[in-house]
C-alpha cells in the first residue's frame, strides 16, 4: 500500500454523516463512535447542540453505539455546545496524536480496533484514526467557514486529496 494511502486514505467516505450506516457497522462489531465537532457535528460558529445534531447522536445511541464527542477544541467551546446534553465528550484530543485515543479508549472502556472516528480532517481525523487502526470515515465538512488554524490544513488536505486521486 502507498504510504499516503495508508495515512490518510479514509476506510469510507460520506458526504453527510446522515449517510452512516449505522446498522451494518454494528452488526459488524463495532462498539463506539469517535465523533469530531467542528465542521463534523456542526460548523464551527454554532455555540449549541441543535436537534438535527441530538438526532445523529441519539441514532447512534439507538443503534447500541457508545457515542464520545471528540475534539481538538477547548472545554469552553465544546462544554458550551453540549451543556443542554448529558453526552460524554473528550476536548484536547490533539488528534492526530495518540494521547486522545487512549484516553477515549479508557473513557468508554472499548478497544479501538473496535471504535469509529468521524471527522472532516484529513489531517486530524483521518491520520489520527488511521494511525491508532480506529475504523475511519471521511465526513465531507459541513460548511466551507473554517477557524484560521483549520485553513492551514484545508491547504495542506487538497494537496493530499489530489494525490490520493480523490
Ligand atoms: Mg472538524
Amino acid at each position: 500500500m502507498k504510504l499516503l494511502d495508508k495515512l490518510f486514505k479514509p476506510d469510507l467516505t460520506l458526504d453527510k454523516i446522515t449517510d452512516f450506516d449505522a446498522s451494518k457497522y454494528k452488526e459488524l462489531g463495532y462498539k463506539a463512535i469517535l465523533l469530531d465537532l467542528d465542521n463534523t457535528l456542526a460548523p464551527y460558529y454554532v455555540k449549541s447542540i441543535d436537534q438535527k445534531a441530538i438526532e445523529v447522536i441519539e441514532s447512534l445511541k439507538n443503534t447500541g453505539f457508545k457515542v464520545l464527542v471528540f475534539s481538538n477544541n477547548s472545554p469552553q467551546r465544546v462544554g458550551n455546545y453540549l451543556k443542554t446534553t448529558d453526552y460524554e465528550y473528550l476536548c484536547y484530543a490533539l488528534k492526530p496524536l495518540p494521547f486522545g485515543y487512549l484516553r477515549a479508549k479508557k473513557k468508554l472502556d472499548v478497544e479501538l480496533k473496535d471504535c469509529i472516528s468521524m471527522g472532516d480532517q484529513l489531517l486530524t481525523d483521518v491520520l489520527g484514526a488511521k494511525r491508532m487502526k480506529v475504523f475511519s470515515v471521511y465526513v465531507k465538512p459541513l460548511v466551507d467557514k473554517d477557524s484560521w488554524s483549520t485553513k492551514i490544513n484545508r491547504f495542506l488536505e487538497r494537496k493530499i486529496f489530489k494525490r490520493l486521486g480523490q
